[in-house]
């Protein structure tokens, strides 16, 4: 699969971004998506030199740009192999108090986005017959967490996807070579966690048989291995990277 075209979502930070490093060092070719060209210049400026990549850019929270952003794909990327859904945004809050505006976006950029991101994937695989799309869900969407349902059930809802997806595409086309993954991450050092208190961090760690946060290249190697040729039958699977939290 060396050369094979992967698109990141989210590819400026964070996960995204070690997912980005690691699948350049391992000779694939990238497609980064953020939401400006600006913020994929860290990114970019440490990628394996050499390797081919491309840009694309949309706010996912905005209905126009996504589909401009599907219809980018479809066009300029025939070729594509594989998505790793990753973008996503925490909004913690107490449900009782959670704006209704908030509960909308939550939705759009970590579920609704996923399902037209799989529906074009859908349809683009059933042509190539060959793929592989993860999903980046969250421990949250497992056991819960206080003041993080929404996120939580928008993470539930991707691990759904990915299932059902792995079925349908089985049914759908008796000859292929498509995977569709979860990758259900712990709590992982990066912007999004740098927004908990002390007092909350120390909270969590307490929770992680690891006693430790995760780093974002932990969950990129798993990412790489998932892409590698050590690992076509692993399919429909959640593969959770916790630090041992059950
Ligand atoms: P992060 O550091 O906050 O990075 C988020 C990425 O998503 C950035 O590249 C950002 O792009 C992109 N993004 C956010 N809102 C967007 C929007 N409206 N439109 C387009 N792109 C948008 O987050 P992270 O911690 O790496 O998380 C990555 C994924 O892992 C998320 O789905 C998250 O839920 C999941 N996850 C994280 C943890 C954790 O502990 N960190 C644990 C479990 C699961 P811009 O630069 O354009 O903002």
């Amino acid at each position: 699969m060396k050369n094979a075209k992967i698109l990141i979502t989210g590819a400026s930070r964070g996960i995204g971004q070690a997912i980005a490093l690691k699948l350049s060092q391992e000779g694939f070719s990238l497609v980064l998506h953020a939401r400006q060209d600006e913020s994929l210049i860290e990114t970019i400026s440490q990628l394996k030199e050499g390797i081919a990549y491309e840009t694309i850019t949309a706010d996912l929270a905005d209905p126009n740009q996504v589909k401009g952003f599907l219809s980018a794909l479809k066009k300029a990327h025939k070729d594509l192999y594989g998505i790793v859904s990753n973008a996503g945004i925490t909004s913690d809050k107490p449900i009782a108090y959670q704006p209704e505006k908030e509960i909308d976006l939550l939705l759009q950029v970590n579920l609704k986005v996923p399902i037209l991101l799989g529906k074009y994937a859908m349809k683009h695989f059933m042509k190539t017959k060959k793929g592989f799309f993860v999903n980046i869900s969250s421990v949250v969407g497992e056991i819960g967490n206080a003041f993080q349902s929404v996120y939580g059930a928008s993470k539930a809802g991707i691990t759904a996807l990915s299932k059902s997806w792995a079925k349908e595409i089985g049914q759908l086309v008796p000859d292929h070579e498509v995977r569709f993954l979860t990758v259900s991450p712990g709590f992982i050092e990066t912007d999004m966690t740098d927004q908990l208190t002390p007092a909350i961090k120390s909270l969590y760690k307490k929770s992680i048989p690891s006693n430790r946060f995760g780093h974002p290249g932990e969950v990129a190697n798993l990412i790489a291995f998932l892409l590698s040729e050590q690992s076509p039958y692993i399919n429909g699977s959640e593969i959770k990277i916790n630090g041992g939290i059950a």
